[in-house]
This record gives structure tokens, sequence and C-alpha cells, in this order.
């Protein structure tokens, strides 16, 4: 059994500096240019493709890192670059994912190297499950697949909202109903191919924070895709429905309900992670401006309830990133989240980078109100953090159900 230790190790401690090379180095001197265009990044996310942190070989490294700490680690890292960009660049991720955990070796194969292209030519995917009436409540989803047996095809009709990436992506991985009587047992996920027709993008989203990063909805008319763009497999959704419906009729639905509830607790620390990077970002802004700022003859860090606001901050980013921690290693030991400590982990960070940001603003002063300085847009960014991936709201009904197994509403 290894020892007990709290220190990342050597080669961790490479793969950090490396990423935090690039994101100072890069990333950080076009945040504010990105911000303000509110376009894809797209020759910054072709520059990290070069490098190597744009490719899924990049992720599985991270991944299986057994402490657990690889990708929390390259999260805080890209989001203390920068938000926006970052999400741009691991968006591509959150949907590559999907096909790694639920897709067949033949669709991995097939599908993610169309997902991020080459470095001379990029590309991006896109993850979309929410739609307008079905945010938080997944159990109100509308949009269909229906199987054409005859063409071994399935048709996807719908509208997705909030898709990051949607409509510019080459691959879009698509949740719809297959059958509406399961609820959430009844959705499955679809591969779009690239050129698809019907697929369209609707409203592109003018957004507070992360705006480097594109955010639309996506529009499904009749979306023809071949039987194989099931992810998992015909044969393997047909098992699941029946045993869904077998729970149903028996009554024993909530194994199923608490299987899909892990895996969302699981990808949970990873949003910790980043509402941290962010939180870490501006909280050495404000140090540094701290120090050298001078009112009334001092530099204002002189002044307790300057110094004390910062010496709060650095206590709540520590504790959050514990927390995150604590989850991603939990995660990868395959120890069970009895008291939903993925949920804790993005509760806290996400609401402490809220709270860490404004701050920041405020010890800035003017300054922090204004675009020349990054606390502004460090906490416009910020405020994603307690909503996508479940609301602060949500990991609250979660831990609170977990901790009590009470059905909490
Ligand atoms: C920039 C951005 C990027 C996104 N990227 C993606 C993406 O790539 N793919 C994707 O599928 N989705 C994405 N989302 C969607 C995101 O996950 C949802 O916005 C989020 O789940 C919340 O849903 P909603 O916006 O419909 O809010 P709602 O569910 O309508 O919630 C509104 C408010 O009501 C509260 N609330 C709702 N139900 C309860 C309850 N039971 N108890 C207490 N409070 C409750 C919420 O906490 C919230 O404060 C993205 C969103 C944004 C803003």
């Amino acid at each position: 059994m290894a020892e007990f230790t709290m220190e990342l190790n050597d080669d961790q401690k490479q793969v950090r500096d490396w990423i935090h090379g690039f994101a100072a180095d890069v990333m950080r001197p076009a945040a504010a240019e990105w911000d303000e265009r509110e376009e894809t990044p797209w020759p910054v996310i072709q520059e990290a493709a070069k490098v190597g942190i744009y490719s899924l070989d990049f992720y599985a490294q991270q991944f299986f890192d057994p402490t657990g700490l690889g990708i929390p680690m390259a999260m805080e890292e890209l989001f203390w670059g920068d938000a926006g960009i970052a999400l741009s660049i691991v968006g591509t991720g959150l949907a590559a994912i999907g096909v790694v955990a639920n897709g067949t070796e033949e669709q991995i194969g097939t599908w993610i190297p169309q997902m991020y292209g080459t470095p001379d030519d990029v590309k991006v995917a896109a993850f979309c499950s929410s739609e307008p009436d079905a945010g938080s409540d997944v159990g109100s989803m509308r949009t269909r697949a229906v199987y054409d047996q005859a063409k071994d095809e399935w048709v996807l009709n719908g509208t997705k909202t909030w898709a990051t990436n949607g409509g510019i992506a080459n691959v879009h991985i698509v949740v719809a109903v297959v059958d509406p009587e399961l609820g959430t047992k009844g959705h499955a996920s679809f591969i779009v191919p690239p050129g698809t027709p019907g697929l369209s993008q609707g409203q592109k989203f003018k957004k507070h924070g992360i705006r480097a990063s594109h955010t639309a909805e996506v529009v499904l008319e009749d979306v023809r895709i071949p039987g194989n763009c099931l992810l998992g497999g015909k044969e393997k959704l047909d098992e699941r429905l029946a045993r869904a419906r077998e729970r149903a009729r028996s009554g024993g639905g909530e194994r199923v309900k608490n299987a899909a509830m892990a895996t969302f607790e699981a990808s949970r620390p990873a949003v910790g992670a980043m509402a941290v990077g962010t939180a870490r970002a501006a909280y050495e802004v404000a140090l540094d401006y701290a120090k050298t700022r001078t009112q009334f003859g001092r530099p204002i860090i002189d002044n307790q309830g300057v110094a004390f606001q910062l010496a709060d901050m650095r206590t709540q980013i520590d504790a959050a990133r514990l927390l995150v921690w604590r989850a991603s290693w939990m995660a990868v030991a395959g120890r069970p989240f009895e008291s939903a400590e993925g949920s804790m982990s993005k509760l806290f960070a996400s609401e402490v980078s809220k709270k860490v940001t404004a701050q920041a603003v405020q010890i800035l002063g003017g300054n922090g109100y204004t675009r020349e300085y990054p606390v502004e847009r460090m906490h416009r960014d910020s405020a994603i953090y307690t909503i996508f991936e479940g609301t602060s709201e949500i990991q609250r009904l979660v831990i609170a159900r977990t901790i009590s197994g009470m059905p909490i509403r």
C-alpha cells in the first residue's frame, strides 16, 4: 500500500507545469481579444492541437493517472489561463468522453478522430442534451429518435439548446427519447455525422461570460442517421430498455436511476476544478494588485480589511481544491460517493469561484470594474460554474437526498 501523501509526484508536476506554460504564454495573452470578439478562438485551439493539449490522447493520459488528479490538475491550469478559451478546448472532450464511455470500439475509432480533426485542420464536437423545456429536469426531454427498421436508420426530431459548439461542430452527440414511457431510462445517445441534412444551428447566444466559447441551439428536422450511429449499438439498447421495463413493472427502478446518477457525479469534480482555476487566477491578480496599489501612503494590503479578504479567498480556494481532489481520487479508486462527494466538490468550488472573483473586483476598485484588468472578465466567466453540469440548487438536492435517503424536492 502506497504511503499517504498530498504531494504531486514528479510526473504530475511536469505535466502541470507544461499545461501552465501553455495557459500563461498562449491563452492568457489571447483572452481579452476572444472575449470581445465572442467567437471560437480557432487559432488558439490549433496551437493547443499542435502541442498535444487538444487531443483525445491528452485526456486519456490524464484520465488514467492512477491518483485521479490528472484531469482536475489539467482543468485547473487551463481555466486559470482563460475560461472561455479553455471551454472551447475542452468542450470537444466532453462529447468525446460520451463516445468513449458508451460507444463500441468501432464507434470510438471512427468518430473520435473526426471530432478533433488534425492540427492543420482542427474540428470541434458538441454534446447536445439540454432543451428549452428540459434543463435541470432532464426527464422532460422531447427530442425523439425513431427507428426506421426498413432502412436501418434512426430519425431525430427536436430542438436542443445551450449546446457548447452546437452547429459549428463536425460531430454532434445528441441525447434523445427512444421510449417516452420510461422517462430518463428511455433516453439514448446518437452520433450525428458531419454534414448530415436536417441538423442546423439555431440562435447563437450572446453571453455574460465565457464568451469565447460558442453556445447555440441545435435544430433537428428529420435528421436521418445510419443505425450504427446509436451509441453502444441496438442490441445493447434493446437489452437496457427491456431491463428498465421489467424494473418498472416490478417497481424496482431505483437501481437504474442510481447508476445514472453515479455517472454524472463522477464528471462533476472536473467542473469544480475549472472553477478553482478561475478563482485562483482572480485571487493572484488581486494579491499582486493589493501589494502594489498605494492609498493613504501605504499598500492597500497593509489594511486588515483587504488582507483578511485575501486570506479568506486563498483558504476557500484551497478548500475547494481539496474537495475536488478527494472526489476525483474516490472516483478513480472506485469508492462510492456515499455522501454525494462529487456534487459537494462542484457545489463548493463553483460558489467559491463566484465569490472570490467578486472579491477580486472589489480589491481592484475602479480598475477591477474595467476591461483594462482581467478580473472583470473572470468574474463574468465564473458565473457559469453554478449553472452548467447541474446548478447549485440541483447539487444541493443531490447531496440532501443522498445524505438523508429522503425524496427531498
Ligand atoms: C454557457 C452554457 C453552456 C452549456 N453547455 C451545454 C452543453 O454543451 N450541452 C448541454 O446539453 N447543455 C449545456 N448547457 C445547459 C446547462 O446544463 C443548463 O443550463 C443547466 O442544466 C440548467 O438548466 P436551465 O438553464 O434550463 O435552468 P432551469 O432548469 O430552468 O433552472 C432555473 C433555476 O431553477 C432552479 N431549479 C430548477 N429545478 C429546481 C429544483 N428542483 N429545486 C430547486 N431549484 C431548482 C435552478 O437551480 C435554476 O436556479 C449549457 C448552459 C450554458 C449557460
